[in-house]
């Protein structure tokens, strides 16, 4: 009945997370919050972690996506479960390096990245710097070449892949601001540059064909255009390939209506794609790479907040207003996105009400959900926003100098607070 399986009614009638009342959590904590379930975050990273075992021999590695929750806590939990992480900005790469993260196990992306975001991950030690294209192929090089090291680089490609998905989330497309396009002859251009420096290494290609996706076969579709070009290289300049990144995208339940695959289904699926495809091409079968974020966390995550005004305007709409709102959820105002909306303290009654759920911001678009189901609301009430755990937190803003909200992770051994509440004083911090 509930959209993530850690969301479940305890005998007071209250929505509980990974088996705590969100009613304790919200007195105990303060609302808003976020809630994350550590243990639903450790069976999603093993779920992936296993499906690399059990269809590809192992011959792989997952890499968190972290831009989907970013905070110490989960890069200590991606490094207790022996799986990667997938940074975009010298800030989750200095997150990650304060509790010592792997660095043979980083994968660094991003767009157009500094110089001193490039020399950072040089100094730590980075093993796969994503170039997402020639000029900063050019930029890579030249830092490595003063530092006096060799950098490791994968290629992004775009694969002109359309994955049926919301147009601000396609990425594997020609039509994108990131990595070269195979069809137009820029990937192999961007190959030929890798081969030429001298302080590049090149170590692979990389596609991310979007996100949300629920269908598998883009991703098998995907796999199988860049073992094309892996084939292609390796006859064309003599070069094999040994890594091939293949992102993530794979979908999550938000809402009712939405019906993902099992993740395991993922790996069963392209891997198949992959070997036939090595086999036929002639290909070793190269490391493979998948990249989750919003998988693991996004179903491990819910929102708390406290209902203040209901404002019924006759024939027109009702509005409750909450505590919060795209300052700790923007992906209404952004994507128009849909969640499922609980009250907590009513979770075992029925959704009699449709209800336009808005924010406390200056801004009419500042909604987390419009004409949604809902328990009869009242003032005071808890509301629980489902599958918030990717994508919230990290996106979350100051905008009209709200403040930040806590997160709390629930363990099988109570709850704590992975990162605290912004104060005031943290507001005016910077401010002279
Ligand atoms: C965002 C992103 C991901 C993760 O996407 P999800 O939809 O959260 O799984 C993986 N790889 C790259 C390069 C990305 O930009």
């Amino acid at each position: 009945m509930f959209v993530s399986k850690n969301l479940d009614i305890n005998q007071k009638g209250n929505l509980t997370i990974g088996g705590v009342d969100t009613l304790e959590l919200a007195k105990k904590y303060s609302t808003p919050l976020y809630v994350m379930d550590e243990e639903l975050i450790r069976e999603n990273c093993r779920l992936f972690k296993s499906s690399i075992e059990k269809y590809y021999n192992g011959n792989g590695l997952v890499c968190y996506a972290s831009k989907a929750f970013s905070c110490k806590q989960i890069y200590r939990i991606a490094k207790d479960e022996g799986i990667g992480v997938d940074v975009v900005s010298i800030g989750e790469l200095y997150t990650a390096m304060q509790v010592e993260f792997p660095a043979d196990k980083i994968c660094y992306h991003g767009n157009n990245k500094t110089a001193e975001e490039i020399t950072l991950a040089l100094n730590y030690g980075v093993e796969k710097i994503i170039a997402d294209n020639i000029t900063e192929l050019e930029l890579i090089n030249n830092i490595a070449l003063d530092l006096g090291v060799t950098a490791k680089v994968l290629l992004r490609l775009t694969p002109g892949i359309d994955a049926h998905t919301h147009d601000f989330i396609a990425t594997g497309k020609i039509d994108s601001k990131f990595g070269m396009a195979i069809e137009l002859g820029d990937a192999m251009e961007g190959i030929k540059k890798a081969l030429e420096l001298k302080n590049i290494k090149l170590m692979g290609v990389h596609c991310h064909i979007g996100s949300q996706i629920f269908d598998i076969t883009p991703f098998e579709h995907a796999a199988d255009v860049m073992l094309e070009f892996i084939a292609r290289v390796k006859n064309e300049l003599g070069y094999e390939i040994e890594i091939l990144n293949l992102g993530g995208g794979f979908g999550i339940k938000y809402t009712q209506s939405d019906d993902p695959k099992a993740y395991d289904e993922y790996m069963g699926r392209v891997s198949e794609v992959v070997k036939k495809k090595s086999d036929k091409l002639n290909l070793k079968l190269p490391f493979i790479i998948i990249e989750p974020g919003r998988s693991i966390v996004g179903p491990a995550g819910i929102t708390l907040y406290t209902i203040g005004n209901v404002k019924d305007i006759k024939n027109i709409r009702k509005y409750i207003s909450v505590d919060g709102g795209m300052t700790d959820n923007i992906r209404y105002a952004l994507y128009e996105s849909e969640y499922d909306f609980v009250i907590a303290n009513k979770a075992s009654l029925p959704k009699v009400d449709t209800v336009t759920v808005a924010g406390r911001c200056c801004e009419s678009g500042d909604l987390l959900g419009k004409d949604v189901k809902l328990q009869s609301a009242e003032a005071g009430d808890i509301l629980a926003v489902c599958a918030t755990g990717a994508y919230n937190y990290s996106m979350s803003n100051n905008y009209n100098r709200v403040r930040t909200p806590a997160v709390v992770m629930v363990s099988n051994k109570g709850s704590y607070i992975a990162v605290k509440g912004q104060t005031l004083e943290d507001l005016v911090r910077n401010d002279i």
